[in-house]
């Protein structure tokens, strides 16, 4: 490709208070841009987000008052195929935010070779704070705004923080009234009774643990004498937590939204997934672990292998450096801001990025989507052999990659997923 320029991220971030998922997520794109020597024509088209859509929602709430929801949804590529990702509903929702894990997701598609672009949604609601009927009626309205986005061959949603099953189920009836016939393609992450796969729940927790167990081997690790901890019980986090687990990790440390649990022998992630499942989705009050004082301080405890699995940003300039973990396998999407990288780099902490190390949910959400498309069911055993063989590729290619450029992990995945959506735009052109 063309010589090397420096690049430049110029658009002012409109969070003070906060680190910027985008301009994070652009400043490895950067590094990875000139390490590719990618040409300024390509640079630009891969930096910009194809279309942002803001729509608003008006939602008759239980009291019969009328509320009105603000919603986006990003499409940020569309090179390698429809785009795919994931709707978020959370009362922190902001557009940069949107933007970031649209590109996320084309950067992570293209990292496991999976034919998609990238997209992402969000709402700003709080879902606990909702009735189950006010949620529908804001998911179908949400879907009729975007009726002219979403389409199985256009734009794929699928669930994150804050939905599920549930409201994927809304979204492909209320998409299917739109085009006048069933449409199971249009979203993934369904109940399994209406077209949702095999494997796909624990899809994103099992890519987790195949990922941790390919970097320990790396490490020269035996996962039997190897201590965790999980920052996120939700569907990544306990998943990750029982199947690492099972493979003989010893999960000292846990945290949810009620704080951070510790036990030293090890917890019962059976245990805790059967408290958490009878007690509203939360830790509160388990008794097989004593709580951390301060919950952040799970991120720097004496462990081998941290797993954070919650939110953007937990992994900042601020705590990188009291970080002990060896390996660093990231479930969330963006946990580790930019400026906390040269501290991990410098401290020889290897991490599988999450473009990485959480695509098992969407590699086998592509699946359901091939199920669909197929009318025919997939067998577990075919879902999980697939996705684990996707990952371990994956895998060794970033790590090959890591080697060849004497780069990061992270860096790595990024150069991964750039040359493969250039070199596919150079292919199709532009105009
Ligand atoms: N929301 C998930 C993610 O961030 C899944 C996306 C999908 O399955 O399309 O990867």
């Amino acid at each position: 490709m063309a010589a090397t320029t420096v690049y430049k991220y110029k658009e002012p971030a409109p969070r003070v208070d906060a680190e910027n998922p985008l301009e994070s997520m652009m400043s490895r794109f950067n590094v990875a841009a000139e390490i590719l020597g990618l040409d300024e024509e390509t640079y630009e088209v891969l930096k910009a987000a194809d279309k942002q859509v803001i729509v608003h929602i008006p939602v008759t709430m239980d009291n019969g008052k009328v509320r009105v929801f603000e919603g986006y949804r990003v499409i940020h590529n569309t090179i390698l195929g429809p785009s795919k990702g994931g709707i978020r509903y959370d009362k922190n929702v902001h557009l940069d935010e949107v933007k970031a894990l649209a590109a996320w997701m084309t950067w992570k598609c293209a990292v496991v070779d999976i034919p998609y672009g990238g997209a992402k949604g969000g709402i700003i609601c709080e879902p606990t704070k909702m009735s189950a009927g006010e949620i529908e009626r804001l998911t179908r309205g949400y879907t009729l705004a975007m009726k002219d986005v979403f389409g199985p061959d256009r734009d794929i949603p699928a669930p994150d923080m804050g939905t599920g099953p549930r409201e994927m189920a809304w979204l492909m009836d209320e998409f299917s009234k739109t085009v006048g016939g069933t449409s199971p393609a249009v979203v993934t992450g369904k109940p399994l009774v209406m077209g949702g796969s095999l494997g796909r729940t624990e899809a994103t927790g099992r890519g987790v643990m195949v990922a941790a167990m390919a970097a320990l081997k790396k490490l020269g690790l035996d996962p039997h004498t190897v201590s965790a901890a999980v920052q996120g019980f939700g569907n990544v986090g306990s998943w990750a937590a029982k199947l690492l687990s099972e493979k003989g990790v010893k999960i000292k440390g846990l945290s949810d939204v009620s704080g951070a649990y510790w036990n030293d022998n090890g917890i019962d992630i059976d245990e805790a997934i059967a408290y958490k499942n009878a007690h509203a989705g939360r830790l509160d009050g388990f008794q097989g672990a004593t709580m951390l004082e301060n919950a952040d301080d799970l991120l720097t405890t004496d462990v081998d292998v941290l797993v954070p699995a919650a939110v953007e940003d937990v992994i900042t300039e601020h705590n990188a450096h009291a970080i002990k973990a060896k390996l660093i396998v990231e479930g969330a999407n963006g946990p580790t801001s930019a400026s906390a990288d040269p501290i991990i780099n410098e401290k020889g902490i290897m991490v599988v990025p999450d473009i990485l190390a959480n695509s098992g949910g969407v590699t086998v959400s592509y699946f359901e989507w091939v199920q669909n498309k197929q009318g025919f069911k997939w067998s577990e055993k075919m879902v999980t052999e697939r996705a684990d063989r996707i990952m371990n590729d994956a895998f060794e290619k970033v790590y090959q990659t890591s080697q060849k450029y004497d780069v990061p992990m992270r860096i790595a995945a990024y150069v991964v997923a750039i040359d493969k959506v250039a070199q596919t735009y150079k292919f199709r052109g532009g105009y």
